[in-house]
């Protein structure tokens, strides 16, 4: 029998009770791997009613000594790095080399967390009026939490936790129940790091725990990643329970190419950025805009790029993709493309209804490239969230411009182009929360924000960085008088 995975919480290993549990499967062989419990409401209330206990002490805790745990804990992730990117591997699908690159993302933004004793910092002036002194200084929420999606396992609850902690929250993760076994090897080193209990805990589950989570009265801010229909009901239900939320959604990521790209760079980098993680992640292009005659140098080295590609079980040698999430996301992937063509585009390399020898079970869609995409049918509009890229057609910069910015979703956009005024004026016009300019992925480092715009987002501050810190810790304005002589009349 599958191994049922464990909570952590107030410190402590715990089975759930949970009846209901799902499947865990290695994507690229349909092999089971674990069962997870979907866990029920007094289980959840127990780790909000921990964390509340615990929440006095860890905020009256000094910021310096705060990092500490955080100090110990990028050293173990460093030292588990190749463990935990195997475990990404074989739960998410991705290869080795995009699993230890995600690994290390997560690292840089808990490396950006050990600096709270400085980014957390107030502000004053003395004499704001005669004999007045102003501060503002910045006090943690309390007990928080963070719902995160499957593609990602490994990098982003470290969006939130090392921000969460180290401002003095006390911290709730509930990971994708499809790939939950990362968080349980992360959490294993957190329970060595130091942390007293209480401080990180972690609950597994589905649509009910969240509705748990974002309902609970001792819980003050939810931080969720998912698809742009999750976010949008998260966003509302969380605040209309009087809780900040910040909300990344879904994502179409165009990017235009003008005539004169450098055609050699250009298709190798579009293809990292469309096929790389099977196209399931959040910043891969999916639409490219083809402007004027750049489509006779791109397309075909592009077609090349898509019918090249290694697809396989990311951790055999050689392999560039893997397989994408579930038997599900693969036929919703296929039908989508079949979509595509009946919408009038034409398919130049057809990925659907292949299999890789040795692993005919697995939920392989190979590259996909649809050309002649009616800008606003569907497929234009539509996530697709797999190794599927779509071309249309632009006379101009300003046209494709436009295509950009008739999107729902914002965000990214990137251009390639050798000139730099077409860049600036993309850069300054584009409705998109992160822009690249002859990059393919656009996503930030940890230093700074992760900012989706539109429909990829929904609340004001967003993960990372000196928003991450803004969303978990709220603002505090002293005003004050100290009178040398307190006969003095005011
Ligand atoms: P998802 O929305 O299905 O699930 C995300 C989380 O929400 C999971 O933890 C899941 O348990 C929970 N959930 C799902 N349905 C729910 C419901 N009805 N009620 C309450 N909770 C629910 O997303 P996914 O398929 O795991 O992830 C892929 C999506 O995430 C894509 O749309 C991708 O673009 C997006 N994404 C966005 C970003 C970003 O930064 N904007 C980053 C990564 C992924």
């Amino acid at each position: 029998m599958a191994q049922r995975l464990l909570n952590y919480i107030n410190g402590t290993w715990q089975t759930s009770g949970a009846t209901d549990v799902l499947k865990v499967l290695n994507p690229a062989s349909a092999v089971e791997l674990a069962e997870v419990p979907l866990t029920p409401v007094p289980e959840v209330d127990q780790a909000v009613q921990a964390a509340l206990r615990t929440f006095p002490d860890w905020r009256r805790t000094p910021a310096g000594k705060r990092i500490q745990p955080l100090f110990k804990l990028k050293a173990l992730l460093e030292q588990n790095l190749d463990l935990l990117a195997r475990a990404i591997t074989d739960e998410c699908g991705k290869t080795i080399a995009e699993a230890q690159g995600e690994m290390q993302r997560a690292i840089e933004n808990v490396e950006v967390a050990c600096g709270i004793p400085v980014l957390m910092q107030g502000r004053n002036n003395e004499d704001i009026a005669p004999g007045i002194d102003e501060h503002l200084i910045r006090q943690p929420l309390g007990v928080v939490a963070a719902i995160t999606p499957f593609n990602f396992p490994g990098m982003i609850p470290f969006w939130f936790l090392p921000y969460a902690v180290a401002t003095g929250n006390c911290f709730i993760l509930k990971p994708s129940e499809r790939v939950p076994m990362t968080s349980g090897k992360v959490f294993e080193l957190i329970e060595s790091a130091g942390f007293p209990a209480g401080v990180v805990q972690l609950v597994h589950g589905g649509r009910d725990t969240v509705n748990t989570l974002l309902d609970h009265p001792g819980i003050r801010a939810i931080s969720f990643v998912g698809s742009t229909a999750t976010a949008r009901y998260v966003y509302s239900r969380a605040s209309a329970a009087g809780k900040r939320a910040q909300c990344q959604g879904g994502a179409k990521n165009p990017v235009v190419i003008m005539p004169d790209a450098d055609m050699e760079m250009t298709p190798r980098i579009l293809a990292d950025s469309a096929f790389g993680c099977a196209g399931q992640r959040c910043l891969a292009a999916s639409v490219a805009i083809l402007v004027g005659d750049a489509r006779r140098s791109f397309i075909d080295p592009m077609v090349a790029m898509a019918r090249h590609r290694k697809v396989g079980y990311g951790l055999d040698a050689g392999v560039e993709m893997g397989p994408v999430i579930s038997s599900e996301s693969k036929s919703r992937i296929e039908t989508l493309i079949g979509k595509g063509i009946r919408e009038g585009a034409t398919v130049l390399a057809d990925g659907r209804g292949s299999s890789v020898p040795g692993y005919e079970n697995g939920f392989f869609v190979f590259p996909t490239i649809l050309d002649g995409v009616p800008p606003r049918g569907d497929i234009a509009r539509t996530e697709i969230f797999g190794p599927v890229l779509s071309l249309m057609r632009a006379a101009t910069l300003d046209e494709a411009i436009t295509l950009v910015n008739e999107r729902s979703y914002g965000n990214m956009a990137c251009i390639f182009t050798r000139d730099g005024a077409h860049a600036r004026r993309f850069r300054y016009e584009v409705n998109a929360g992160n822009v690249g300019i002859n990059v393919g992925v656009a996503a930030p480092m940890a230093h700074y924000p992760f900012s989706g715009w539109g429909d990829s987002f929904f609340g004001d501050l967003h993960a990372q960085a000196e928003h991450g810190v803004e969303f978990y810790t709220q603002t505090k304005i002293i005003v004050e008088r100290w009178p040398s002589d307190w006969s003095r009349r005011f």
